[in-house]
């Protein structure tokens, strides 16, 4: 049984001014347990469109989007976990570190008794534990991340959706992300939804990819699947780099008369 289900969605904006903007058409895709998924594709061909379906935030579309075989509102209202992490990290600046990380946790109706070893623990694993007391605004871009990466795993989420959670960073500290974020996911195993714009980045994460065009509303173009390059993984590694050759050769296709 797959974990998430998308059959056949579709979504459309409709507003008075102008015509109807079909975003997503015939999406069907499946996704199991603890597995690792990035969806890549161009500006604007739906991707973050799919994680708001998929974390509940966008009710209004067509087909059908299951969690375990329930729908959405059901699974959650059981006490399954969505968390979400945006491209940039949006930590409530008036907390200090600790209370950014309680916040999610009252929040998720954890009991107070366990707030200080879930957070202490999150941020150990992303290295933060010297800097609980500081505010967003005296941590860089970098640790501000790494934050929003503890704050969305303290709840245990079945589920853990991110959106361009790295692209605002220079590769280095993008790799001790990607790193500590890959720690963790070999800890918690959450089922991993991640959009992203950088081929050899998603090869180096994922299990699979979905690459989308826009067609030109968002389909998904073709997936590919990359279980067969064993972790931990190397950006060394040229297998990587011949999968992300054929990212770039998927999302680079154009229908002949566009050509
Ligand atoms: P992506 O994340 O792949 O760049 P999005 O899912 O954000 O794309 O958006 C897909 C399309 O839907 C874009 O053309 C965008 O302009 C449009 N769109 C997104 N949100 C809204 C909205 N609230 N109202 C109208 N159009 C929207
Ligand atoms: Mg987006």
């Amino acid at each position: 049984m797959a974990q998430i289900d998308l059959v056949n969605v579709g979504k459309t904006y409709r507003s008075a001014q102008r015509e109807p903007l079909h975003v997503l058409n015939g999406i069907n895709l499946s996704i199991e347990a603890g597995e690792v998924v990035g969806l890549l594709g161009p500006s604007g061909c739906g991707k973050s469109t799919i994680l708001n379906i998929v974390a509940g935030l966008d009710t209004q579309y067509s087909g059908s989007v299951t969690i375990q075989d329930r729908p959405m509102a059901e699974q959650l209202a059981s006490g399954f976990r969505v968390s979400y992490v945006f491209q940039e990290s949006r930590l409530l600046p008036w907390y200090t570190l600790t209370q950014n990380i309680e916040f999610a946790l009252r929040a998720a109706d954890f009991p107070r008794q366990e707030w200080a070893d879930r957070t202490n623990a999150v941020l150990d694993l992303v290295g933060l534990s010297s800097f609980k007391g500081f505010y967003p605004g005296q941590l860089s871009g970098g640790m501000q991340q790494r934050a929003s990466i503890a704050r969305a795993f303290v709840v245990d989420p079945d589920i853990l959706l991110m959106d361009e959670p790295f692209s605002a960073l220079d590769e280095l500290t993008a790799r001790k992300l990607r790193q500590s974020l890959l720690d963790i996911w070999s800890k918690f195993r959450s089922t991993i939804l991640f959009v992203s714009h950088n081929a050899y980045e998603s090869t180096y994460l994922a299990d699979r990819i979905v690459v989308m065009t826009s067609d030109p509303g968002g389909k998904i173009a073709e997936q590919i699947n990359l279980r067969g390059i064993a972790r931990p993984r190397s950006y060394d590694d040229a297998s990587l780099f011949e999968k992300s050759k054929d990212v770039i050769r998927i999302l680079d296709r154009r229908p002949a008369a566009m050509a």
